[in-house]
């Protein structure tokens, strides 16, 4: 059940903010050399089933994932859920409920760029959106991108959408307890997705990964395309100092936009036990 030496869980298709298909993705993978993959959409399992069927056809391994959006101590927080029973009724309604204010956050994501001299973002950002209920900034940066505002999404995220530029909206996404509840009880385990990216104090950092603990969660995300060698180092510690085991995956949207490619992470270090272990029965 150890034996996979290269998974991958952690990627974006059409049904989130990513611009492939799951099929397109599950041959990438494989591709890639990706023994064992996870689709981790944000908010939403739609795409699982197509994800399971394509990987079955390219004779990859598949553990049901998702990404969900979590505000935590003010701050935006993404937990992975792997291995859960994506029907599980509570986990369906929660990410449905998650997924609710981006309409609405969008809309005023667009008055604000129209205000800084952006007009029609709203519109432009459709056009990119595979998944209505799934409109996130990723599909405004690249509106933004496209209409020659930003060279890429990269500078995109420097000069607008975060927080005190135009076009960021601030949100209530899910809570901590809730989010990892509804991947436990549907029979996942529940993941820290990138860490390193929060910019939290250590005191919060720690508060983080506590609190995660204490509403079950078991996870933490090592070695990811938005951690450098470093970073990983650093989070393989916290792997240990906290108990958690450890997951890998490139975190990848786009050909254009995602330096990490699937497949093309290094190794977890060799003393944590990865998640995977703990889901063989889960995996199909
Ligand atoms: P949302 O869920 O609508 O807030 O959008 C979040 C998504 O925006 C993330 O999942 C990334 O795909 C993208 N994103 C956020 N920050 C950055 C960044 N600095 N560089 C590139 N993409 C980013
Ligand atoms: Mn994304
Ligand atoms: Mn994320
Ligand atoms: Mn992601």
């Amino acid at each position: 059940m150890n034996a996979y030496t290269n998974p991958d869980l952690h990627c974006h298709s059409v049904v989130s903010d990513g611009t492939l298909t799951p099929e397109v993705l599950a041959e990438r993978a494989k591709g890639g050399g990706v023994d064992l993959w996870a689709l981790t959409d944000h908010d939403e399992v739609g795409g699982q089933q197509r994800a399971l069927a394509a990987a079955k056809a390219q004779g990859l391994d598949y553990l049901s994932g998702v990404e969900i959006s979590v505000t935590f101590a003010d701050t935006t927080v993404h937990i992975v859920g792997l291995g859960f029973d994506p029907t599980d009724a509570q986990l369906v309604q929660g990410l449905a409920d998650t997924r609710d204010g981006r309409g609405p956050r969008a809309r005023e994501m667009a008055a604000q760029l129209a205000q800084a001299g952006i007009p029609g973002a709203y519109e432009g950002a459709l056009k990119y959106v595979g998944n209505p209920a799934l409109i996130s900034r990723t599909h405004f940066a690249r509106f933004l991108v496209d209409a020659g505002v930003c060279r890429d999404t990269q500078e995109v995220f420097r000069k607008y959408l975060t927080e005190g530029r135009p076009g960021f909206v601030p949100h209530r996404w899910a809570r901590l307890g809730d989010a990892v509840r509804w991947i436990t009880q549907a029979g996942g385990v529940a993941v820290v997705a990138h860490p390193a990216r929060y910019h939290f104090s250590a005191t919060e950092e720690y508060a983080l990964f506590s609190e995660f603990k204490q509403h079950g969660g078991q996870g933490v995300e090592v070695v990811t395309g938005s951690h450098t060698a470093a970073e990983a180092l650093r989070y393989a510690d916290l792997a240990r100092e906290f108990g958690l085991l450890a997951s890998r995956g490139s975190d990848f949207h786009s050909p254009d936009e995602s330096h990490i490619d699937l497949g093309r992470l290094p190794p977890l270090p060799a003393d944590l036990t990865p998640v995977w272990s703990l889901l063989a029965d889960r995996i199909h």
